[in-house]
């Protein structure tokens, strides 16, 4: 199949170079015309697992990059969108990108084709593309528009499209279900989990996945109620976590009793700083919205975003709690990208926090191993550095904050830390470590949903011995 992917972000990007690995003949479009020259040069502009192997594999070969939308159109039978859809400041989605691709397809078109949804868009966007194509002239018979929701974790973008739980694909007429079927047969019928070259995923079952077929404005559904509920499973879990903080219970043994039920699952059930990233929280606003516009207050969704809000709050309380004031405290920083395996910045959680810090007047030394140079483009604040390692970081800190997932933040060498941090404070936004790991190795330690630890530790600096304590009171 010839395909076009426009938008060439960590979704167009990502489906381009799978789409290729299935065996079809892609081109990767953007309007940012140096993100294309960097890509056509052999460069890779977001960090992704497996990416950089996909694009090597297929670069010039199944996989060509270009700005020329309308050259790719002509040449292609399915034209992805996969722009942005970020959020205005109604909270709705703007759709300007999505209608703007749609108008130069329109423009181009020379035969049928169909059109297929990728970014998350609201219901009724469907309706709403094949009208402007309508109006700008495309034939009604020369295309169908599809929704095909992308469900992509980043971090893990490219294991995710390959070994997907389900396909969803959402087309109104039989012609346009076909050839998307068509698209996913690699997958759906096995062959791709037979080849010698995969992609390997140690995580998930060479299963073919199940293609899920509906209308388009069920799959259009799918996509924003699928990443309501998450939300809704993280905030759940984070009020869950409060109520343990208070009454001293341990949120990871009551995950670990309410996750091992089959019908709640374990997934999503981590709490911490609250959801972040460029889906979740523009997903919810937008669901919300349309909630709002279909005449039904989808109140649930209000009270998930504000359990998320309080959720940084509560944590910049326990920062408070721990180093009793703010001004001048050296922080090391552990974590910018709002999740761990991404350097994808976007509404991240750990951005906000240390926003917040530095307006307090601390000094903070960031590290993280994909973000840093992101990050820097946006906080432009004086009092930050950024550092080459987590030990650089806290490196003479008076305490360290644990923002991100990264699972090499969860194999510090705790001793090294200790020797190097001027207090051994950390307070773990991600619940990295067993508090008792943290009290065997003499740490001042506040978590989520788990009873601080608060050993005084005695430490010599060569010539006086001082007693670093923890503020009193628990994690509010
Ligand atoms: P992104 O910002 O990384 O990429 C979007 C790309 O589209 C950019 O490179 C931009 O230059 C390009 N673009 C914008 N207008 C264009 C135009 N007229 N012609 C050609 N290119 C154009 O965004 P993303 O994270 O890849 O998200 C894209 C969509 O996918 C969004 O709707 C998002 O909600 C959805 N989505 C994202 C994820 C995720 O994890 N990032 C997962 C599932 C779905």
């Amino acid at each position: 199949m010839r395909i076009a992917v426009v938008g060439s972000g960590y979704v167009g990007l990502v489906a381009a170079a799978c789409f290729a690995e299935l065996g079809h003949e892609v081109i990767s479009i953007d309007n940012d015309t140096s993100k294309i020259e960097m890509l056509q040069r052999g460069e890779v502009p977001i960090h992704e697992e497996f990416l950089p192997e996909l694009l090597q594999r297929h670069r010039g070969k199944q996989l060509q990059f270009s700005s020329e939308l309308p050259e790719a159109v002509r040449k292609s039978q399915a034209i992805f969108i996969a722009v942005g859809t970020p959020s205005t400041v109604h909270g709705d989605a703007d759709l300007s990108y999505v209608e703007q691709v749609s108008r130069e397809v329109a423009g181009a078109i020379d035969g049928y084709k169909i059109v297929v949804e990728k970014s998350t868009v609201p219901v009724f966007t469907s309706h709403w593309i094949r009208r402007v194509m309508l109006l700008d002239g495309a034939d009604a018979d020369s295309f169908d528009v599809a929704s095909n929701p992308e469900f992509l974790r980043e971090g893990t973008a490219v294991g995710d499209f390959l070994y997907p739980d389900r396909i969803v694909v959402g087309a109104d007429t039989e012609r346009c279900a076909t050839l998307l079927r068509q698209i996913y047969e690699p997958l759906t019928s096995g062959e791709y989990y037979n080849r010698a070259d995969i992609i390997p995923n140690t995580t998930k079952a060479k299963t073919p996945p199940q293609i899920i077929v509906t209308s388009t404005k069920s799959a259009e559904l799918i996509k924003h109620a699928s990443n309501a509920f998450l939300a809704t499973k993280i905030s759940f879990i984070n009020a869950v976590a409060n109520i343990c903080e208070a009454v001293g219970a341990d949120i990871k043994e009551v995950c670990q009793g309410i996750g091992t039920d089959s019908r709640i699952g374990t997934r999503f059930l981590n709490p911490g700083i609250g959801y972040g990233g460029s889906c979740f929280p523009k997903d919810l606003k937008a669901f919300s919205s349309v909630a709002r516009e279909t005449g039904y207050d989808f109140r649930l969704l209000q009270e998930v975003m504000s359990i998320n809000a309080d959720q940084r709050a509560r944590f910049l309380r326990k920062v408070r709690s721990a180093l009793w004031t703010l001004k001048g405290k050296k922080l090391a920083v552990l974590g910018l990208a709002f999740k761990g395996g991404t350097d994808d910045i976007r509404e991240s959680p750990a951005i906000e926090i240390v926003r917040s810090l530095l307006k307090e007047g601390c000094e903070i030394r960031a590290f993280d191993p994909a973000a840093c140079d992101r990050s820097r483009e946006v906080l432009t604040e004086d009092g930050i550095c950024y550092k080459a390692s987590a030990y650089e970081a806290a490196h003479q800190a008076d305490a360290m904050l644990i923002l991100t997932d990264w699972p090499e933040f969860a194999q510090l060498d705790l001793p090294r830390l200790k020797t190097v941090m001027t207090y051994p404070i950390i307070i773990d936004g991600r619940n990295l470590y067993d508090p008792r790991t943290m009290a065997a190795a003499g740490f001042i330690y506040s978590s989520v949903g788990r009873a601080d630890v608060q050993t005084p530790v005695a430490r010599t600096n060569g010539k006086a011995e001082k007693t670093a304590t923890a503020a009193p009171g628990k994690n509010q």
